[in-house]
């Protein structure tokens, strides 16, 4: 199981390293960065799984930053949560309202922040464990990484999972192959975008004796779509 990457945002050293310690205790996968400007670059360069956001920051506020990620389809569903000292209602309602999906108050206990993180991962995002995704009668198992179709079990390589796992949980849209390789094979991996195309390839090989290969179509001019219509 990847351990889920989890990028922290706030300027003061102390509560970083705090919350640093604290989240590799538990075994996540952690990035730091001072401000919105270093938080941003860290993002462009592999996409975490949540980020723990300080609405104190300098230059560009935790509010403001979470406002821009919210509105890019591309950090569009990662969750955020506030890290904040202000406990007033109206403000936890701003900050709800910048797209923040919860929101914790300073001080506040390693165990209590693991216990947000953990519930906000479980709840955010269409990718939680123990889900099945279905499209017609192609099921793809988010725990054991089992795909069937009609109850037939299909082998696939890492890379051909990885893009169909990506595919059934962001059904019918359209994304470029540069979206898919930031978003299945991570931005800070450097591979051509004619990749994807051979996994897409492999990929519909495997669902082809099923019927269910049609459900990956390419979309000319723009790039490919999962999806169960024709
Ligand atoms: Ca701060």
């Amino acid at each position: 199981m990847n351990a889920k990457r989890i990028l922290i945002v706030e300027d003061e050293r102390p509560i970083r390293e705090m919350v640093t310690f604290a989240l590799t205790g538990v075994g996540y996968e952690t990035r730091e960065a001072a401000d919105a400007r270093q938080a941003q670059a860290l993002i462009a360069e592999r996409l975490p799984d949540l980020i723990l956001l300080d609405w104190m920051l300098p230059g560009v506020s935790g509010i403001d930053l979470a406002r821009r990620l919210k509105r890019e389809e591309l950090t569009r569903e990662v969750p955020i949560i506030m890290l904040t000292a202000r406990a007033e209602e109206e403000d936890k309602v701003q900050g709800l309202e910048s797209g923040a999906d919860d929101y914790i108050t300073k001080p506040f206990s390693p165990r209590e922040l693991v216990a947000r993180i953990r519930a906000v991962l479980r709840r955010g995002g269409p990718a939680t464990e123990d889900e099945i995704l279905r499209a017609n009668g192609l099921s793809l198992d988010l725990a054991s990484h089992r795909v069937s179709a009609d109850e037939t079990l299909l082998d696939m390589g890492p890379t051909e999972y990885r893009l169909l796992e990506f595919f059934m949980s962001h059904p019918e849209r359209v994304y470029s192959r540069g979206q898919l390789l930031d978003r299945v094979w991570g931005s800070n991996v450097y591979v051509e975008e004619r990749t994807v195309d051979v996994h897409i390839r492999r990929l519909r090989k495997v669902l082809e004796p099923h019927g269910y290969d049609t459900l990956v179509q390419t979309v000319r001019g723009a790039g490919y779509r999962f999806s169960t219509r024709v």
